[in-house]
């Protein structure tokens, strides 16, 4: 399979495992993959529910968002995606999508706290866009959020939503799953009476990230995930059977 042919697939495997979580939300959200040494990348094509999504479907494009291959057209929001690309070269693969507890969190502006041991792989990873002034279609909605993320890895975008970004895309997908299962066992917590004295001691939450992520966890989930959609999802892998 050549590298143009991966990237679709993986693409479309990020957008229903995004689509099955249920942390989509209608023709909203988009994933992008670029493709390596190049200002090229994938994305879903629009207006298209994540749950439909095949390799098929996705367009590769440049950096002005304009459709070099594909027959649909990208999100009309993708100026999102280039304009981190621009300022983080060792970015390959960004999420973005509306999850339910995220966003609803958003509202407050705030980082999301670590609760539990699976929280601590969002510690020390957001940052907040602390505004929302629209919906973006432009650089100049776009800058904003890109300067807002810096260097990290996981944005909290208030009134919005999620970004999340990775050196591929097992770990945008891998932060966009974590942050949004944190923001859920946070929300119950806080039901339950707990405080931020009750979230995990810094120390333990930097320990704890860094020893799973040296194991491997984005890495094994990715494979899990795709081992998983095989089977629940098996039109994904058409193309990839009809090559062998
Ligand atoms: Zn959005």
């Amino acid at each position: 399979m050549n590298i143009h042919d991966q990237i679709r697939l993986d693409l479309a495997c990020a957008c229903r495992v995004i689509a099955n979580e249920k942390m989509d939300d209608g023709i909203a959200g988009h994933i992008s993959i670029r493709v390596p040494g190049s200002d090229e990348l994938w994305t879903n094509p629009y207006p298209f529910y994540f749950a439909d999504i095949t390799p098929d479907d996705v367009v590769r494009v440049d950096m002005k968002g304009r459709v070099l291959e594909g027959k649909h057209q990208p999100n009309p929001s993708i100026d999102i995606h280039t304009a981190i690309y621009r300022r983080r070269p060792e970015v390959s693969a960004i999420v973005h999508t509306h999850p339910l507890y995220v966003t609803g969190y958003s509202a407050l502006g705030r980082e999301i706290e670590a609760f539990d041991q699976l929280g601590a792989f969002i510690f020390e990873e957001q940052a907040v866009y602390n505004e929302f002034i629209g919906t973006v279609f432009s650089d100049a909605g776009a800058d904003p959020i890109a300067e807002a993320l810096g260097a990290k890895n996981i944005g909290v975008l208030k009134n919005h939503g999620l970004i999340s970004v990775g050196t591929d895309i097992r770990f945008a997908l891998g932060y966009t799953l974590m942050a949004e299962r944190a923001a859920r066992i946070q929300a119950i917590a806080i039901q339950c009476g707990a405080t931020k004295a009750d979230a995990l001691d810094d120390e333990i939450a930097r320990q704890t990230k860094a020893a799973n992520v040296e194991l491997g966890h984005y890495e094994d989930t990715w494979q899990a995930l795709i081992r998983r959609l095989r089977k629940t999802d098996p039109d994904l892998f058409e193309a990839e059977s009809a090559a062998r």
